[in-house]
């Protein structure tokens, strides 16, 4: 750092001298020897304090004797206005008794005459010099006043040291950033702000630097007197005399602690997922590559677990936001104790989605285990501040290098195999195989085609009777899609439902089923068969359109169905959906005469509290509890427990699924009278329905 100079100095020259000849003559020596220098002539002393006021010359140069107003005069003046102009006074010997007066004006230099060129230059330049030194020492003396105040008013902390690194200043920055004052830190080493995590390497970097002369920086991570730690941004300099000699050294430090937070949450946010502060995508991603990268080089397997809450949606939906994410909070939790080594990585993927790397496997069974520990460790209940829930699990695993070499094939693997998990059931893993990728593609190509079989009429129903076997009459008949693809032939319900759910095609679909469904039925009964019902299932999605009740009303208006020979389906799952929004809907078509039934009833959410609320008429068995209510003792009861609830919440009880005569008679005695199962009819064509009315017409006729 260099003190500022203070330019070169062009000086001014004020020069009264009455005799004009002297005058000129004077001059033009002056103007030769000083080419730079300015010269205001003065014929008097009146004149040249006029001069002086206007253009404020540093030297002034007058002969004493004058008229109007002498030099002796004029110097005083000047003086007053400003003692520091050099005044040079031209006497002749004559003039010596008058010279004991300027003695008390301050006049600076005499010079005798007739001048002598080179004394009065001798002179003139030394007032020169002398005056430029002053200027500058003027200034310098200004900018280390200016320095000094600002390295005591400077935030930034500041040590100055002597060579061997003991302080010998520090300023008050210094003070407010680690807490030693002045007295505490002088004599003392900057060691003292050691914090033992800045490794010593780096400090003898430090000194090697600035010992050869050069300026270090860095960051330090330090601690007060009261042991705090913080983190500065520090830079460390010589300071050397004139030959280059080190005399000193000084160090900046700032306190970066915020800025270091900062940065720390960015990466926070950037890495780490808010809710459960697990490593996110992005986080997951990177080390998933380096540890492919590794795996490869050292010849081992690694897996990456895919996996997401079964029914989560539903529980978010029902119970609210913050009990989902408290769930997913401690699911989190649950997910990191069943991968103890230290590197595996359980990350979240969004949503109700987790991903997990086990990098270093010996072989696959060691991802089984994982998985399975997992699964087991989900079937504890999860007791969350408010609430107590179970929710399982599904999971898909990869294997690198089998299933993938990149990344994004291995995870994408992983997810798949998560699905095929998922079509299983819930609470259970799977491990990807190649065929997967094919049934993938399979999806693909049926959600594309399923976009297009609405206009092209590939749907058609077909029909199911409900029997009341008590009184051996039909009492409705359920309609079931069915999806006849050109080139996959009969695709079954199960198949694309969820995804027509998925798209949002249920919607289109949900109505043109609830059309046709309805104008059957007035065929028939047109056709002069008993009237029955038509039940028509409604998936969940549907019941998420506001206008609902609107589009059902306006399909029995177009078909003239009557809305009491009209039976919707829902499963339970509807009431966790919007509740308020689905009961309303149900009792507007409830009141316009339209029958209610649950299906699939004991598999879903719904509690008796829900069921009580609804305005419905039926409940119907899940085939389920059916299939082996003669064998299984847990079905009978269910199956029970579900006649029981309905006789009690007065409402109807229907068993589905119904195919054995054994099956009937255990039914029959729990007092359920209605039923619907191969037993009675397998699903059949409209055309099939008539025959077997026919057919049974022709039987009661007979
Ligand atoms: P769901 O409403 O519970 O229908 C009963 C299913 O059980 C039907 O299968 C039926 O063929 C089958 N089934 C009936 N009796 C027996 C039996 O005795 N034994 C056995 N093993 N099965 C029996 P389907 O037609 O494949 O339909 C499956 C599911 O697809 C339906 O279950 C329903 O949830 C859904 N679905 C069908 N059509 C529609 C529709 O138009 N809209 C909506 N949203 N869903 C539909
Ligand atoms: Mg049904
Ligand atoms: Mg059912």
């Amino acid at each position: 750092m260099d003190i500022p100079d203070s330019g070169t100095f062009v000086p001014a020259i004020l020069y009264a001298e009455d005799d004009r000849v002297t005058r000129d003559v004077v001059t033009l020596l002056l103007h030769n020897k000083f080419p730079d220098v300015t010269v205001y002539q003065a014929e008097n002393g009146q004149q040249g304090l006029e001069l002086f006021k206007t253009h404020g010359p540093d030297i002034v140069l007058t002969d004493m004797r004058m008229p109007i107003m002498d030099g002796i005069r004029m110097a005083k003046e000047i003086k007053k206005l400003n003692k520091d102009t050099r005044i040079i006074v031209a006497t002749a010997d004559t003039d010596t008794n008058r010279i004991l007066e300027t003695i008390d004006i301050g006049i600076d230099h005499y010079v005798l005459k007739p001048i002598n060129q080179a004394k009065l230059f001798s002179v003139i330049e030394l007032c020169i010099n002398s005056i430029h030194l002053e200027k500058q020492l003027r200034k310098q003396g200004d900018f280390i006043r200016k320095l000094s105040h600002a390295v005591e008013q400077s935030p930034v902390s500041i040590i100055i040291t002597d060579t061997s690194g003991k302080i010998e200043y520090v300023n008050p920055g210094f003070t407010r950033l680690t807490g030693y004052t002045p007295a505490e830190a002088v004599g003392e080493k900057p060691g003292i702000l050691k914090s033992e995590e800045i490794p010593p390497e780096e400090y003898n970097t430090l000194w090697e630097t600035i010992n050869s002369g050069g300026a270090w920086r860095g960051e330090f991570r330090n601690r007060t007197k009261n042991g705090e730690l913080y983190w500065a941004s520090a830079s460390v300099f010589p300071i050397t005399d004139e030959e280059g000699k080190i005399t000193h050294f000084i160090a900046f430090q700032e306190d970066i602690t915020g800025k270091k937070q900062t940065e720390e949450t960015i990466k926070q946010m950037a890495y780490y997922d808010s809710l459960t502060g697990l490593p996110n995508r992005q986080l997951f991603n990177e080390l998933l590559h380096h540890a492919m990268a590794q795996a490869h080089r050292h010849n081992r397997l690694l897996a990456v677990l895919f996996l997401d809450l079964d029914r989560f949606k539903v529980i978010n939906d029902t119970l609210g936001h913050p009990v989902g994410d408290q769930l997913l909070q401690a699911a989190a939790q649950r997910l990191k104790q069943c991968c103890r080594r230290e590197r595996d990585t359980v990350a979240r993927r969004g949503g109700d989605e987790f991903i997990i790397l086990l990098p270093e496997l010996e072989d696959v069974q060691d991802a089984v285990r994982v998985a399975q520990k997992i699964i087991d460790a989900f079937s504890q209940l999860f007791v969350l501040p408010d609430h107590e829930v179970f929710i399982s699990t599904c999971i898909g695993i990869s294997i690198f290098p089998h299933d993938g070499i990149i990344s994004e094939t291995l995870i994408k693997h992983a997810d798949m195999a998560m699905y095929r998990a998922k079509e299983h059931g819930r609470n259970r893993y799977h491990l990807y195989a190649p065929s997967m990728d094919a049934q993938a593609f399979e999806r693909l190509a049926l959600e594309n085609s399923l976009r297009k079989a609405l206009q092209q009429d590939e749907f058609l129903l077909y029909y199911q009777p409900k029997v009341n076997i008590k009184t051996g009459l039909i009492v409705a008949n359920e309609a079931l899609v069915r999806w006849c693809h050109p080139e996959f032939g009969l695709v079954p319900p199960t198949q694309f439902i969820p995804i027509a759910e998925e798209t949002g095609l249920i919607v289109p679909l949900g109505e043109w089923v609830l059309r046709t469904a309805c104008a059957r039925n007035k065929a028939w009964q047109e056709a002069g068969y008993p009237p029955m019902r038509v039940a028509v299932n409604f998936s969940p999605r549907q019941f998420q359109q506001l206008n609902l009740a609107d589009m059902v009303e306006k399909v029995l208006h177009e078909t003239h169905l009557e809305p009491r020979w009209l039976e919707l389906e829902v499963t339970e799952n509807i009431m966790l959906l919007n509740e308020e929004n689905t009961i309303f809907t149900l009792r507007r078509l409830s009141d316009l005469g339209i029958h209610v039934s649950i299906d699939d009833f004991g598999t879903g959410y719904s509690s008796l509290a829900h069921i009580k609320r609804l305005p419905i008429h039926t409940l119907k068995i899940d085939r389920s509890f059916i299939s082996d209510i003669n064998s299984n003792q847990d079905d009978e009861a269910i199956a029970t427990a579900v006649i029981t609830l309905a006789k009690s919440l007065k409402l109807n009880v229907i068993a589905e699924g119904v195919e054995t005569e054994a099956q009937l008679q255990l039914l029959a005695s729990l007092n359920c009278a209605e039923m619907q199962g191969f037993l009675f009819s397998k699903p059949l064509s409209a055309e099939d329905i008539t025959r077997l009315f026919d057919t049974v017409k022709r039987q009661d006729q007979a």
